[in-house]
């Protein structure tokens, strides 16, 4: 049974890049297909939102938003993460469309030969220089971030990548697009598309009642639900959690790749108490 509130995370956008055979497919449609696969084989999607998990191995409990009750003898949490965005007036209408999140190869074709602003949140700096690959026209908005070495400042230069400073404190739309950038001194810098990389934090409100809670990733790129990279499990025995709910930077291949592997094993888990349960019957 799949519990989804289907909230994905990059619905925003208008086509998913980087998934072989799929490109440009949209985020709902892909999600779509997606269940009618499930559904297909047997599996139950249900749309709610899961408010509370308690119990332990073999019988967790689940409670959602609505009111309804579920029971599992194994969990896997995969419901992504909460791109935490900076206050800024108009940033949040354009993310996914001309602000554009934390991985440049998600997009970097698409956008490529045209101006890119670049918003100093997390190593901006590096950030800047990744997508000069696909523009010669790349301006980094120092704004409140780290200031560049004076090392860095010679490594922008020599890519002849611009430098503004001053704190942006909103962005200029026409007719649903991004036109510039409004600096803390009034002045608004042209620029059509704006990246940056935001606070990333797993949505996992739902599981202190099982005593699992996010911790801060070792990238310090946001929080996770720890996991073993190889199963999937977490601390808790038999919760397993897949996709970006663990691993903050993953892609959509990636997190299709982690449930799948953490659904052998959850499979093995329930095979050896089947046995246990028909050893005790005989
Ligand atoms: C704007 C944008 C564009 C992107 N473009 C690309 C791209 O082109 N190519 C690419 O490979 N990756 C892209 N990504 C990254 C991609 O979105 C993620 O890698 C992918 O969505 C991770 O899959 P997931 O299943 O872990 O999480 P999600 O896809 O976010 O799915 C999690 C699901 O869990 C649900 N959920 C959360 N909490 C609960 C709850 N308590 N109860 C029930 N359901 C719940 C959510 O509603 C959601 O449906 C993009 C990301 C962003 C932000």
């Amino acid at each position: 049974m799949v519990i989804d509130e289907g909230k994905q995370r990059n619905l925003p956008a208008s086509g998913v890049h980087g998934l072989l055979t799929r490109d440009g497919i949209s985020p709902a449609e892909l999600v779509t297909l997606g269940r009618a696969e499930v559904e297909g084989y047997g599996g139950g999607i249900m749309e709610a939102r899961v408010a509370s998990v308690s119990g332990e191995v073999g019988n967790f409990r689940l409670k959602t938003d609505d009111g309804q009750t579920f029971s599992a003898r194994r969990l896997l949490i995969a419901t992504g993460l909460v791109d935490e965005l900076p206050e800024i007036p108009g940033l949040r209408e354009l993310w996914g469309k001309d602000v554009l999140h934390n991985c440049p190869y998600c997009y970097g074709y698409e956008v490529r030969d045209r101006p890119i602003g670049v918003l100093n949140t997390q190593s901006g700096v590096h950030f800047a220089q990744i997508l000069r690959q696909w523009s010669a026209d790349v301006t980094l908005f120092l704004h409140t971030g780290p200031q560049p070495s004076a090392e860095e400042l010679e490594q922008l230069t020599a890519r002849e990548i611009s430098v503004v400073e001053g704190e942006v404190v909103g962005l200029e739309r026409e007719a649903g697009r991004l036109q510039g950038v409004r600096l803390a001194d009034g002045a608004v810098v042209p620029c059509p598309m704006l990246a940056l990389r935001p606070n990333l934090v797993a949505r996992a409100d739902f599981l202190p009642g099982i005593g699992l809670t996010p911790s801060e990733h070792e990238l310090g790129v946001g929080f996770h639900l720890k996991a073993d990279p190889l199963t999937g499990a977490t601390s808790v025995p038999g919760v397993w959690a897949a996709g970006n709910v663990a691993e903050l930077g993953i892609s959509v291949v990636g997190s299709m790749s982690m449930g799948e592997d953490a659904a052998k094993f959850i499979n093995g888990e329930l095979v050896d108490e089947d046995i246990q349960i028909s050893l005790k019957r005989d």
